[in-house]
């Protein structure tokens, strides 16, 4: 069987077109990922291109590695050589290479988003400006826009006070980093692109290399990342981009989707295919995702066609508060499972703001039903692992200051702020960095200009962390990095601390996954994998930290979710004011981009999609009501099922029991009517509405007002002595 078997004659079209330039146009689920992918296999198979040859850039490391392995599956063997990964990664690689031409330490590490804020704290701290009026986070979203815009800080516009603030932070903050040797991320990107503009024999290099560029999700990239494409594409290079308009949703960032435009511009002769048959969802999730996105003007139509049945109807649920909303998608899930033969890893749930997930997470914890995070608490951004990273950094490069203030005295040591600040102040006296100065002092002290100036006390404390620190670098020298890192940890007695602290091994069984991690990394000499453990813990991107292989649902933003695509989707908070956020009622720009990002995460579903609303939410601390999202009103009600559909489903599922192990619930008659009978909590049945919980009851004109949120029918005020609710305990 051939390669091309696989796939349609537009497909087939994007993946033997191999010269020039291509742009292929097409929606969600049309397979523009798969033609990337086939398209490495068909050149390396089919064209006998060496994939030394071969630059593929994709938006997330797990795609990355997706890709790796598909291709790899194709070709029936290994990729050598070929390129391919997220731009971060591959500009990572690249910079390390070149470093030395360059005139970059090639031992540099990457500084993420902690780090930088520590960065631009030290930046306003030496120029005296105070924290309060301009914070760090503020200032570095103004650097990272001046960074993905290809500006120097001298040539960053300072038309006010405010601008000329942000100009000198942003001019310290590089020296800072480059006085700790460290990059920051949009740095990678900028740096690569300066490299290719300010070396043209570098660049030349670069382009004999990657005869054959591919990009995916190009509506995504942002300037530097188009720049670098066009550097290294020139104008005859073999380029072959994929993307979608309408799934363009991180302006935020600084992605430009007139990216598609430049690229037509830039490249007159470009081939335009068109991919029209999506593959993924059912033809109702498929219209009901085409009738959201055709809102938006800024767009040019597309034709899409799925050749799937229509599928079930879409449900919309409105559910009382986040903890009901919460449950309703759990027991749907459990419902789904047993009905429908779904499994746990089938089940995508999706909000747009990480916030959101805790009252999720509670339910499933709640319910004992296992599920993987992506966002907030991430696993690399927890202290614990933090800290333990900083160990490695200081190990790695004992020129990182950032690191060191990190764990200097952590665990607390009794290093106190004044000897750390007499040992900053020492370091700069000496002229070189805080290692060099300790260990000087350590062994040879007379060599030293100045003395330090330290109580007897901290001296003794510094020596011995200043030997446990040279110990550490010479181990380092000769095992493998979990070695290191248990020598480390055992030298410190981080597990006692922790222990100690929280009374349980919740952070220290962190720490130990961490050390697995750092044991898959490929064995090569010591060195080398700790350079490489390092390099690749701070370019995980939050997607790729999903336990791969575990079949469970995930829970995870709209933003994170972007290529994926799920059997079950729920989309939750579906409310004016999250979906879209608040944040975009006042632009039309970005109201287009809010149901962007609801329209991704509908075609993320392939053969079920709920979308949750609830009636009252606390959020962020605030208690309100909440009012269906705008978006909703586009769907058309023929795509939606109603109560009646629901309930009717549902006596047909009951008609066939798949469960017997389940619990059965009893039902007990409610007493005389006319007296408080229902307390808030209390589980009910109605004949007509089905299960729900009473949330609120209120004695009125001698009977019982009852609010009950029923899990199918909503919210109902009843009269108790109408209803006939029975009590379910
Ligand atoms: P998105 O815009 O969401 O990233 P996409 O255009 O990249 O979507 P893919 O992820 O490549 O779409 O494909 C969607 C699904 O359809 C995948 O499961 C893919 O394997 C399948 N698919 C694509 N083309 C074909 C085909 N010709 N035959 C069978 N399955 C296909
Ligand atoms: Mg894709």
């Amino acid at each position: 069987m051939s390669l091309l078997d696989n796939l349609n004659e537009q497909q087939k079209q994007a993946v033997t077109s191999v010269d020039g330039p291509i742009l292929v146009l097409a929606g969600p689920g049309s397979g523009k990922t798969r033609v990337l992918t086939y398209r490495i296999a068909y050149l390396v198979q089919e064209m006998n291109v060496y994939p030394y040859h071969v630059l593929a850039v994709t938006f997330t490391n797990k795609a990355a590695g997706e890709m790796k392995e598909r291709t790899e599956h194709l070709l029936g063997g290994t990729l050598g050589g070929a390129t391919i990964g997220t731009f971060h990664s591959i500009c990572a690689r690249w910079l390390r290479r070149e470093a030395e031409w360059i005139g970059l330490n090639p031992h540099y590490h990457i500084y993420d988003n902690t780090d930088q804020t520590s960065a631009m704290r030290a930046a306003l701290k030496d120029l005296n400006i105070n924290e309060k009026s301009y914070t760090p986070r503020s200032i570095l979203s103004t650097v990272s826009r001046a960074k993905n815009a290809l500006t120097l800080p001298a040539d960053l516009s300072a038309r006010n006070y405010r601008e000329e603030i942000a100009r000198r932070a942003y001019e310290r903050y590089q020296q800072i980093l480059q006085e700790n040797d460290a990059l920051d991320f949009d740095d990678l990107l900028l740096r690569a692109t300066l490299m290719f503009h300010d070396y043209p024999e570098i660049l030349q290099r670069y382009r004999e290399r990657y005869q054959y560029i591919m990009v995916d999700e190009f509506q995504d990239t942002n300037s530097v990342q188009y720049q670098l494409v066009r550097q290294l594409a020139g104008n005859d290079g073999n380029i072959f981009v994929v993307g979608d308009e309408d799934q363009s949703i991180y302006r935020f960032r600084g992605a430009d989707f007139r990216n598609v435009l430049r690229f037509r511009q830039d490249y007159p002769d470009v081939r335009v295919i068109l991919l029209e048959e999506n593959y993924r969802s059912t033809g109702t999730i498929l219209q009901v995702a085409n009738a959201i996105i055709s809102h938006n003007k800024q767009r040019v139509g597309k034709i899409l066609h799925t050749a799937r049945e229509k599928g079930p109807l879409i449900a919309v649920h409105n559910a009382y508060n986040e903890t009901e909303e919460a449950d309703y998608v759990c027991s749907e899930i459990q419902r789904l499972q047993r009905e429908d033969q779904y499994a746990p890893g089938d089940f995508a749930i999706m909000y747009r703001t990480n916030a959101q997930s805790r009252a999720l997470e509670e339910a499933f914890v709640t319910r004992g039903m296992p599920y993987r995070l992506v966002g907030a608490t991430r696993f690399y951004a927890r202290k614990e692992i933090k800290d333990a990273l900083a160990y490695l950094r200081i190990v790695h490069h004992p020129a990182d200051e950032i690191s060191l203030l990190r764990v200097i005295n952590m665990p607390p040591r009794g290093l106190g702020e004044k000897t750390i600040a007499a040992l900053l102040t020492w370091s700069r006296q000496v002229n070189t960095s805080i290692y060099e100065a300790l260990q000087t002092w350590r062994t040879a002290p007379e060599q030293l200009p100045v003395q330090p100036n330290f109580s007897s006390r901290a001296k003794r404390l510094l020596r011995d962390f200043a030997a446990m620190w040279a110990t550490w670098i010479s181990v380092s020298q000769q095992v493998s990095v979990p070695l290191l890192l248990d020598r480390i940890m055992s030298d410190i007695g981080l597990h006692e601390y922790l222990l100690r602290k929280d009374g349980d091994e919740s952070r220290w069984e962190n720490v130990q996954e961490l050390r697995s991690v750092a044991a898959d990394t490929s064995p090569l000499d010591p060195e080398e994998a700790l350079t490489f453990f390092l390099e690749e813990v701070t370019l995980v991107s939050e997607v790729d930290n999903l336990p791969e292989g575990t079949n469970v649902p995930t829970l995870l933003t709209l933003h994170m979710a972007k290529g994926l695509e799920f059997p079950v989707v729920f989309i939750t908070g579906v409310e004016d004011g999250i979906l879209p956020h608040t944040r975009s009622f006042d632009s039309p720009d970005d109201m287009e981009e809010e149901r962007r990002l609801f329209y991704v995460g509908v075609t993320r579903a392939k053969n079920r999609l709920y979308l949750v609303h609830t009636f009252r939410r606390t959020l962020w601390g605030q208690e309100q009501l909440a009012t269906p999202s705008r978006f909703l009103r586009d769907i058309p009600k023929t795509f939606i099922e109603t109560g009646k559909q629901r309930s009717q489903r549902r006596r047909m599922a009951r008609l066939t029991p798949v469960d017997d192990s389940a619990p059965r619930r009893r039902t007990a008659p409610a007493a005389k009517p006319g007296s408080q009978q229902f307390a808030p909590g209390q589980k009910v049945r109605h004949a007509i509405f089905g299960d729900g919980v009473v949330v609120h009851t209120a004695l009125s004109a001698g009977d019982e007002e009852v609010t009950v949120v029923f899990q199918d029918a909503g919210i109902k005020k009843l009269l108790a002595s109408f209803a006939k609710l029975e009590k379910v305990i």
